[in-house]
């Protein structure tokens, strides 16, 4: 085999999906290498959904990126004729000046969003599924909600291929060569020639791109599903999403949808990083008691049996923004890893911007604060 292509996606899960399916909606040829089955278990996007909240506490730069990810999950909708979001609200909550709660504010302050700002007791008045403590604020931003991840990658991939997209799935990308005469890139099955070669592998990202290596810390992260003792209290109707911080740390959860029992994790879990080619520990009675802890606590009626627990993966940056650019010195290559645990909800806009970055060269967007050089002394 010694085909050339427009670009080639090495990862097709949530990011390389939606890029595929951007490239291949401009008319481009386009190939997409997965190393393992479309969807599957062993990255970042699997466990049924994700949020996807306006109310940007991390830095409220992201507030204009959301609002274009919004239109494109509901372009992707109204292509695949799915529903992918679900509106729920979205709570964001910690003390008065936590960056949960105050980077909240700030975001809807400087971008004109609804909000509305409950004190404890007045969260748990209206959504009695939450009991936190007495000093915390909760801003609670009704456009938020989930996403639902892994029936996004499929959606995403089914209309590529329909736009002519070729997706492999089952080949690893081993190595990739970059010459004046142009990119190659060797997989398990074969050698393939590109102009464009686009690099969205998620954890992986640091072991096909030297210069990603030091900089991304791949980690071990444990979902658990509980099951709800009051269930009326968890429904996506009765239970907005959740950001917050408590003292044990900060938590994010889900109603009850897809899976039977209430979906709960912590941010940074064991701070456990990890080697993403070895197998993850499965989880354990640890594992369900830091996260049973939080529900026992802040949302007690959800505290049942569990259901089921599972592993899943972070891929951190240092500064947790996410790393959009071209490779230094070679602007062919284009490199995406939106992770630190925030990035599945911009998968719809990242496949616009790498689209962009691909054939255009540029992007309308604002990706400044994804810069790679931002890591330079
Ligand atoms: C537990 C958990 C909860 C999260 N919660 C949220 C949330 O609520 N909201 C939110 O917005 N974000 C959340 N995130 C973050 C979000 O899920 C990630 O940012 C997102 O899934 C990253 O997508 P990705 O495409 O980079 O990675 P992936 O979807 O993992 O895709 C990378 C793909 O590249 C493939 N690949 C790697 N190397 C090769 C190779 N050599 N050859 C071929 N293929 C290769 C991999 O197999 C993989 O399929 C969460 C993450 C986790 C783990």
């Amino acid at each position: 085999m010694n085909e050339r292509y427009d670009a080639i996606i090495v990862g097709v899960g949530g990011m390389g999906s939606a890029t595929a399916w951007q490239l291949a909606r401009r008319g481009k040829k386009v190939l997409g290498l997965e190393q393992f089955d479309i969807p599957h278990a062993s990255g970042s996007s699997h466990g049924i959904n994700r949020i996807i909240r306006l109310a940007y506490y991390e830095d409220p730069r992201y507030v204009p990126l959301l609002k274009r990810a919004y239109e494109l999950w509901r372009e992707l909708e109204a292509a695949c004729g799915e529903q992918i979001l679900h509106i729920t609200g979205s709570i964001d909550a910690s003390q008065p000046d936590g960056l949960v709660f105050s980077g909240a504010l700030e975001s809807c302050k400087l971008h004109g969003l609804t909000h509305e700002v409950l004190t404890s007791a007045e969260l748990t008045q209206r959504f009695p599924g939450y009991r936190l403590p007495a000093d915390h604020l909760a801003l609670y931003q009704e456009e938020g909600g989930f996403l639902l991840s892994e029936r996004s990658i499929i959606q995403h991939v089914e209309l590529a291929i329909a736009l002519g997209a070729e997706i492999h799935g089952r080949e690893e990308v081993l190595d990739w060569t970059s010459s004046a005469n142009g990119l190659s890139v060797r997989t398990t099955r074969g050698v393939y020639q590109t102009e464009k070669l686009i690099f969205t592998a998620g954890a992986w990202m640091g072991t096909l791109v030297d210069e990603l290596g030091p900089l991304l810390r791949p980690e071990r992260q444990v979902l658990a599903w509980l099951q709800p003792l009051e269930p009326e209290l968890f429904t996506p109707q009765t239970f907005p999403v959740f950001n917050l911080t408590v003292p044990e740390g900060r938590y994010y959860g889900f109603p009850v949808y897809g899976n039977p029992g209430f979906k709960i994790g912590r941010y940074h879990h064991l701070d456990e990083t990890i080697d993403p080619d070895q197998p993850l520990r499965l989880p354990d009675a640890v594992d369900e008691e830091i996260l049973r802890a939080f529900v026992g606590r802040y949302t007690p009626a959800a505290n049942g049996p569990v259901l089921a627990l599972r592993t899943c993966i972070f891929t951190n940056s240092p500064d947790e923004h996410f790393i959009i650019d071209t490779l230094p010195g070679d602007d062919r290559v284009i490199l995406a890893s939106p992770c630190s645990g925030h990035g599945y909800k911009f998968c719809s806009v990242v496949g616009e911007i790498v689209a962009d970055l691909a054939i255009e060269g540029s992007t309308r967007h604002d990706i400044s604060l994804f810069r790679l050089d931002r890591f330079r002394a």
